[in-house]
C-alpha cells in the first residue's frame, strides 16, 4: 500500500462513504521526523487510562507519552485510543470458494490466495494488528508477505500444520516429538494440537503421555503449544504443561483453578464463531462434520459458551485471552466477540480490552513488543469512535489503525 513517494494510501470509509486519503506514516516521512498523535483518552492496554496527552512515534516504535510535543500529525481527541487488538485464534486462510461453499483452509488456487489476503486486510481494518493463525500451511507465505511489507495485514503468527490426536495412531512420544521438530523446521511460530472431540461430545484423542511429549518438545524448540480441548482434555493439557487451552467448554471449576495455578491460558469463544456458522448455514452444511443436527444444537451451545465464560471470569487469576476462532464469514468482524463477552457473559469491559491487549501479548510471549501503549513498544495503535468502557459496541467503530508506525486507516470523523 505504499507508493513510490512513500505515502501510505489510507481508505476513509465511514457511514458508507469511502474516499482515499493520503496519510503520513513514520516511514514516508523518514526516520528522523517523528509522528505525534494527540489523544484525549488512551486505554494503555494494561488497565490504565491516560487523559489529554500525546503519543510520539519514531519509525515503528512509540518513543514517548508526553503532553508537550508538537506539531500534531493525527488529532484523535474525542476518540478512544488503545493498542491494536490481538486475536489469539483465527483461521486466516479460510474462505468461501467459487461455489459459495466453505472451502476451508486447503485452497491453493489464486482465488484462495486472494481470499486469504483479503481476510488479512479486513482483519487489520477491524483494529486487529496481530493474529495467531492456528494451522494452515498457506498462512506461512501470507505471514511472510505481510512481515516484509509486501501486503497489508495484521502481524501473523502461525502454526503451519497441526497435530491431530487419533488415539494410539497419533504416534509414540518419540514420533510426536519428531513431528514437533518438523513443524519448527517448517517455519511454525507455535504448535496446534487437537486433543479431544468436538464441543458436545467425543472423548480425549491423546493420552497424557502423548500430550506431555508434544508440549514438552514444543518448549524445547521454543514453540508455544495451543491445545484444542473440551471436558477431561482441559485438565490433561494443563498437567502436560501446554501453553494455552482453546475452547475449554466442559472444564470444571477445579480444572479452571488448576489452570490459574499453573498459569495456563484459556481461550474461550463467546458467540461470533457459532453465529457465523448459523448465518452461513447453507455454505457450511456438509456432513459428516457440519450436519443438520449440529446446526440445530448451535443456539443452545452459544448460551453454554457464554455461561462458561461467565464462570471462568470468576476464577481468580485465570488468564482468559481473546480468540475468536474466526473462519470464513467472520474475518473483519473479530470484535463481535467483545460485545458477547461483555453483553452476554458479564465480563468487565476493561478486562475484555486487556484480554486482547497486554494479556494477549503475554500469551504470545510478546509483551515487550505489543499489547500496550508505552515507550519502547511497537506503534500498534487504534482509535474507536465512542468509549468501549461505557458502550462496548464502540468496538465496531474503528476509525484509525496504525501498525508498526504505519497508518492503514484514518477515517474522517463526522461530529
Ligand atoms: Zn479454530
Amino acid at each position: 500500500m505504499q507508493s513510490s513517494a512513500g505515502i501510505v494510501l489510507c481508505i476513509s470509509c465511514i457511514f458508507g462513504v469511502c474516499a482515499p486519503l493520503q496519510c503520513k506514516s513514520a516511514q514516508s516521512i523518514g526516520q528522523s521526523k517523528r509522528v505525534v498523535i494527540a489523544a484525549s483518552e488512551i486505554l494503555d492496554g494494561k488497565g490504565g487510562v491516560l487523559h489529554d496527552t500525546r503519543i510520539v512515534i519514531d519509525g515503528s516504535q512509540i518513543v514517548a507519552i508526553d503532553p508537550k510535543p508538537g506539531p500534531v500529525d493525527y488529532d484523535l481527541r474525542g476518540l478512544t485510543v488503545l493498542p491494536g487488538w490481538i486475536d489469539a485464534h483465527v483461521h486466516i486462510t479460510w474462505s468461501f470458494g467459487p461455489d459459495g461453499k466453505n472451502a476451508g483452509e486447503g485452497g491453493t488456487t489464486s482465488g484462495a490466495a486472494y481470499a486469504a489476503a483479503s481476510n488479512a486486510w479486513v482483519t487489520l481494518m477491524a483494529g486487529f494488528t496481530t493474529v495467531q493463525d492456528v494451522g494452515s500451511p498457506t498462512a506461512i507465505p501470507l505471514r511472510d508477505a505481510i512481515a516484509q511489507g509486501r501486503l497489508p495485514g495484521p502481524r501473523i503468527l502461525t502454526a503451519g500444520g497441526s497435530l491431530s490426536g487419533r488415539g494410539e495412531q497419533t504416534g509414540t512420544p518419540e514420533e510426536i516429538r519428531a513431528f514437533i521438530r518438523k513443524q519448527k523446521a517448517g517455519g511454525a511460530d507455535l504448535i496446534k494440537i487437537y486433543a479431544s472431540g468436538g464441543m458436545t461430545r467425543g472423548s480425549m484423542t491423546m493420552s497424557q503421555e502423548q500430550l506431555t511429549a508434544a508440549c514438552d518438545e514444543g518448549k524445547r524448540q521454543g514453540l508455544r503449544s495451543l491445545v484444542h480441548a473440551f471436558r477431561d482434555a482441559v485438565r490433561v493439557a494443563t498437567l502436560a504443561g501446554c501453553t494455552e487451552v482453546e475452547h475449554g467448554l466442559g472444564a470444571s471449576d477445579g480444572d479452571l483453578k488448576l489452570m490459574a495455578e499453573r498459569g495456563t491460558y484459556i481461550d474461550p469463544q463467546a458467540g461470533l464463531l457459532l453465529e457465523t456458522y448459523l448465518q452461513y448455514k447453507n455454505r457450511y452444511l456438509a456432513p459428516p462434520y457440519y450436519t443438520e443436527e449440529g446446526f440445530a444444537a448451535m443456539r443452545g451451545l452459544i448460551q453454554a459458551h457464554q455461561e462458561f465464560i461467565r464462570r471462568a471470569a470468576r476464577i481468580p487469576r485465570l488468564k482468559i485471552v481473546y480468540g475468536t476462532d474466526a473462519v470464513a464469514g467472520s474475518h473483519g468482524r473479530n470484535a463481535e466477540d467483545f460485545i458477547h463477552r461483555v453483553g452476554d457473559s458479564g465480563v468487565n469491559p476493561m478486562d475484555a480490552m486487556i484480554s486482547a491487549n497486554s494479556l494477549g501479548a503475554e500469551a504470545l510471549g510478546m509483551e515487550d513488543q505489543i499489547g500496550s501503549i508505552a515507550p519502547g513498544l511497537q506503534a500498534d495503535i487504534i482509535a474507536l469512535m465512542g468509549d468501549p468502557l461505557k458502550d462496548i459496541t464502540a468496538v465496531r467503530r474503528v476509525v484509525f489503525v496504525m501498525k508498526g508506525g504505519i497508518v492503514y486507516k484514518y477515517a474522517a470523523v463526522q461530529p
